[in-house]
């Protein structure tokens, strides 16, 4: 997929970053796979959640500094909502895949269908 063909990206050269919970789930796993999606369609830098979890300056202020931010998480339990409270950093769009009637299992096949739900979710909560 061609950088930036098909967002419909309004910020033209604002940085927005994106950051999956990547968890150990189907959940957690369509987070990932939507996240890669968005960076491949140019919405956006997939970034690095753990990193930013961990404390990591450099990556904190990375983060901080965005001008938007995309944070998607796999359930309730909200692991990427908890790093970013911790942070004091604000997602613009927040995307929780079983709120999309996606079931949470201990598995990890999933379909393009979900995750492209979870896309269309992202893309509605920025306002494109
Ligand atoms: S938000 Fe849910 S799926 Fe994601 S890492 Fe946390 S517990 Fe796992």
């Amino acid at each position: 997929v061609e950088k930036g063909s098909g967002c419909g990206c309004t910020c033209e050269g604002g940085k927005v970053l994106i950051f999956a919970c990547s968890g150990g789930s189907n959940a957690g796993q369509i987070a990932n796979m939507a996240a890669i999606k968005l960076d491949e369609e140019g919405c956006g830098r997939f970034y690095c959640l753990a990193g930013v979890g961990g404390g990591l300056t450099d990556m904190v202020e990375s983060a901080r500094s965005a001008d938007k931010r995309v944070l998607i998480d796999g359930c309730p339990i909200g692991c990427g909502k908890a790093v970013f409270e911790r942070e004091g950093l604000q997602a613009d769009a927040y995307v929780v895949v079983t709120e999309l009637g996606i079931k949470k299992r201990h598995e990890f096949a999933f379909s393009d269908e979900e995750v492209e739900k979870v896309v269309a979710a992202v893309k509605e909560g920025l306002g494109r």
